[in-house]
Protein backbone atom coordinates (compact mmCIF):
# COMPACT_ATOMS: atom_id res chain seq x y z
CA UNK A 1 0.00 0.00 0.00
CA UNK A 2 0.87 3.62 -0.90
CA UNK A 3 1.67 6.36 2.19
CA UNK A 4 3.02 10.01 2.37
CA UNK A 5 6.26 9.63 1.78
CA UNK A 6 8.45 9.52 4.77
CA UNK A 7 12.35 9.38 5.47
CA UNK A 8 14.93 8.91 8.32
CA UNK A 9 16.48 11.78 9.69
CA UNK A 10 18.89 9.55 11.27
CA UNK A 11 22.08 10.16 9.35
CA UNK A 12 23.16 6.60 9.52
CA UNK A 13 20.12 4.83 7.32
CA UNK A 14 20.30 5.30 3.62
CA UNK A 15 19.68 8.94 2.07
CA UNK A 16 16.36 7.95 0.71
CA UNK A 17 12.81 8.02 1.12
CA UNK A 18 10.02 5.41 1.58
CA UNK A 19 6.02 5.56 0.05
CA UNK A 20 5.53 1.92 0.45
CA UNK A 21 4.08 0.47 3.85
CA UNK A 22 5.48 -2.72 3.78
CA UNK A 23 9.06 -1.51 2.89
CA UNK A 24 11.85 -3.31 5.07
CA UNK A 25 14.25 -0.78 5.05
CA UNK A 26 11.66 1.78 5.91
CA UNK A 27 9.96 0.07 9.15
CA UNK A 28 13.46 -0.82 10.21
CA UNK A 29 13.66 3.24 10.71
CA UNK A 30 12.82 4.22 14.07
CA UNK A 31 9.66 6.33 15.08
CA UNK A 32 12.06 9.12 16.83
CA UNK A 33 13.96 9.28 13.48
CA UNK A 34 11.13 9.47 11.32
CA UNK A 35 10.37 12.23 8.98
CA UNK A 36 7.39 13.18 6.77
CA UNK A 37 8.68 14.29 2.83
CA UNK A 38 11.29 13.36 0.39
CA UNK A 39 14.09 15.66 2.01
CA UNK A 40 15.01 15.89 -1.67
CA UNK A 41 16.26 12.19 -1.46
CA UNK A 42 15.44 9.33 -4.42
CA UNK A 43 13.00 6.96 -3.42
CA UNK A 44 14.31 3.63 -1.69
CA UNK A 45 14.37 0.69 -4.26
CA UNK A 46 12.93 -1.67 -2.46
CA UNK A 47 9.73 0.95 -2.36
CA UNK A 48 10.37 0.74 -6.02
CA UNK A 49 10.17 -3.07 -5.96
CA UNK A 50 7.05 -3.30 -3.90
CA UNK A 51 5.49 -0.79 -6.68
ZN1 LIG B 1 11.56 1.92 1.11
Amino acid sequence: MKVNPYYSANLSDANVFHDHSRCPVGMAIEKADKRFGTNGYPRCRDCVKLG
